[in-house]
């Protein structure tokens, strides 16, 4: 079969592999007809997740159609049409019951990232990233092995065509998870940091929830335009405001600030300073930028939820002003599993359209092109599906 493969930063191409086959009882396999890339590959892409390898396989937000079963799947069967959550989780665990399934401690026998190694089991694993996730090949291929499979494959009805129930394996879940993170409600006021995928179904998902005032950062000018002509977001351009923070304090209720912040950006360790001292040290760094405007755009006693990705250390995390601010915060993978009914709930009666941060389709065969693009941010590139059989 043909897999989208990583070879080094910024060097991956369509190759082929060994079509994926039943390992344990409980698995499937799945002819994919939809996948994505995800702000999260681009971290793998950019190589700074130091496990990852040459050879690997990405993706991890794909859909499709069950091929065959393993002796002790009742969950699903062939035939059936199931999009996939980014996280594997066993259903079963202490975490798993507490439908924590991104902190899953059966599904992933890797060692955890260099810097917890303390921590007694790593968290669950993650479909295509990389050996510390448990270094399951990704969906970013024709067919893919699915763990797990009485527990995650989530079946969706034959009326609602891909690109609408596509980012339930992960993006809208996790857009979901940071407003409820973020305690959003009638009449709230937040920020959200990023305007890529996740920044604008999380602004979908406020105002769903009936947030009045959102600000919205990037440096886009096209993914700004979108997100304030469809959600009616405030557009604040960073390369223009030298202080976001600060304009948004000014033109928030009582100037006190937002009721909460969304930083949908994560780790942008490229090139700082800090990555420098900390590449040195054999550590992984991160400027921590978005981060630090969240801590200063958030009023007091407000809420910082961090659905963006960090890895290691972060630079000048300004925990003091969160002290004394008395913030809280919230953030981490997301427990896709628990978010899905609701979701698609949702996306049947009409209330979100995920679909609509599209831009591109394009062949797997051309996967190569599509993260050139996502990454430069190219053809105002908002979101790129990869079609195994087009
Ligand atoms: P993306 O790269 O398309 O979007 C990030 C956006 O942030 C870009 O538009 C970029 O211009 C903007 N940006 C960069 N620096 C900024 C700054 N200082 N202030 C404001 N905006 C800034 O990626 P995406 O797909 O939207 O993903 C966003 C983040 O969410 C990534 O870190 C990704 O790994 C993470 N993510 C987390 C989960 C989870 O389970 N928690 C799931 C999916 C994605
Ligand atoms: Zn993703
Ligand atoms: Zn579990």
């Amino acid at each position: 079969m043909k897999a989208l493969t990583y070879h080094g930063p910024h060097s991956v191409s369509v190759d082929n592999h060994p079509d994926p086959a039943i390992e344990a009882s409980d698995d499937i396999i799945l002819r994919v007809t939809a996948t994505a890339i995800c702000g999260s590959d681009l971290h793998l892409y950019r190589g700074k997740i130091p496990t990852t390898e040459q050879g690997d396989i990405f993706g991890h937000e794909f859909m499709g159609e069950v091929v065959e079963t393993g002796k002790d799947v009742t969950a699903v069967s062939k035939g059936d049409r199931v999009v996939i959550p980014f996280v594997i989780a066993c259903g079963e665990c202490f975490f798993c019951h507490m439908q924590q399934y991104a902190a899953c401690e059966t599904t992933n026998s890797g060692k955890g990232s260099a810097l917890n190694r303390k921590q007694i089991t790593p968290p669950a694993a993650l479909f295509g990233y990389s050996k510390m996730y448990g270094g399951i090949p990704g969906g970013q291929a024709e067919y893919v092995r699915v763990p797990k499979g009485n527990t995650g494959p989530f079946k969706v009805p034959d009326l609602l065509a891909d690109d609408k129930v596509l980012f339930l394996s992960d993006i809208l879940p996790t857009a979901w998870q940071a407003v409820k993170n973020a305690g959003v409600t009638q009449g709230s006021s937040i920020a959200i940091f990023g305007a890529g995928p996740v920044g604008l179904l999380s602004a979908a998902c406020a105002r769903l929830a009936g947030a009045e005032q959102i600000f919205m950062i990037d440096h886009h000018p096209y993914r700004l335009a979108f997100a304030k002509e469809r959600y009616g977001v405030i557009p604040v351009n960073f390369d223009e405001v030298d202080d976001p923070a600060g304009l948004i304090i000014e033109q928030s209720a009582g100037q006190r600030g937002v009721d909460a912040v969304i930083d949908a950006v994560g780790f942008e360790a490229k090139g700082s300073l800090t990555e420098t001292v900390l590449t040195s040290l054999k550590l992984e760094g991160s400027s921590g930028k978005a981060l630090r405007q969240c801590i200063a755009a958030v009023r007091r006693g407000g809420t910082v939820s961090v659905p963006g990705v960090y890895a290691g250390f972060i630079h000048g995390f300004l925990f003091g002003d969160a002290f004394d601010k008395g913030l809280t915060f919230k953030m981490g993978q997301t427990h896709v599993h628990s978010f899905l009914p609701e979701l698609l709930e949702l996306i049947e009666n009409g209330l979100l359209h995920p679909e609509e941060i599209i831009t591109h389709h394009l062949p797997l065969k051309d996967a190569a092109r599509g993260y050139e693009m996502f990454e430069k941010k190219q053809e105002d590139c908002r979101k790129v599906i990869l079609i195994p059989g087009m």
